[in-house]
């Protein structure tokens, strides 16, 4: 799904449910760890996590998106858009949003590194040569502890 989808989807969940324009800017960010999804305040945008359409799915996707556009909505009306508020809760619930984000999977495939002298950990996504590459903080030799 582009950022061109997610935008028309968007759009779309806003007028289904919420009867209401989107009139700002949804786009995927991909450096989102384990949030769902942000509404900024300052510009209205709205992000959201790839991994929520990656890892769980478009069912989750869309809870995500009514999430964050209760916050877009209730805040550009000039009501109390955070989370433990009346108003969220109750829009939260008459759309069917999902309250908290599932948490993505722990990719696997990385790679956990220690520094044998001050303990430090790296995470990688490939390999390294130990024998090249030290500890960048006390220059102690790594050690891979999971593969
Ligand atoms: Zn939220
Ligand atoms: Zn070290």
């Amino acid at each position: 799904m582009s950022n061109l989808d997610l935008q028309q989807l968007v759009e779309k969940i806003s007028l289904k449910y919420f009867q209401k324009p989107f009139k700002h800017r949804a786009y995927f960010n991909y450096r989102l760890k384990t949030t769902g999804g942000r509404y900024h305040l300052n510009d209205h945008n709205i992000d959201i996590n790839p991994k929520m359409l990656n890892d769980f799915g478009y069912h989750i996707l869309i809870g995500v998106i009514k999430h964050e556009l209760c916050h877009y909505h209730l805040h550009l009306s000039g009501f109390n858009a955070k989370h433990s508020s009346p108003d969220f809760i109750h829009l939260l619930s008459v759309v069917g949003g999902s309250r908290y984000a599932p948490q993505p999977k722990i990719n696997r495939r990385n790679l956990r590194y220690v520094c044998i002298n001050c303990g430090q950990i790296y995470i990688r996504k490939r390999r390294i040569n130990v024998r090249r590459y030290v500890c960048s903080r006390c220059h102690g030799h790594l050690k891979l502890i999971n593969n």
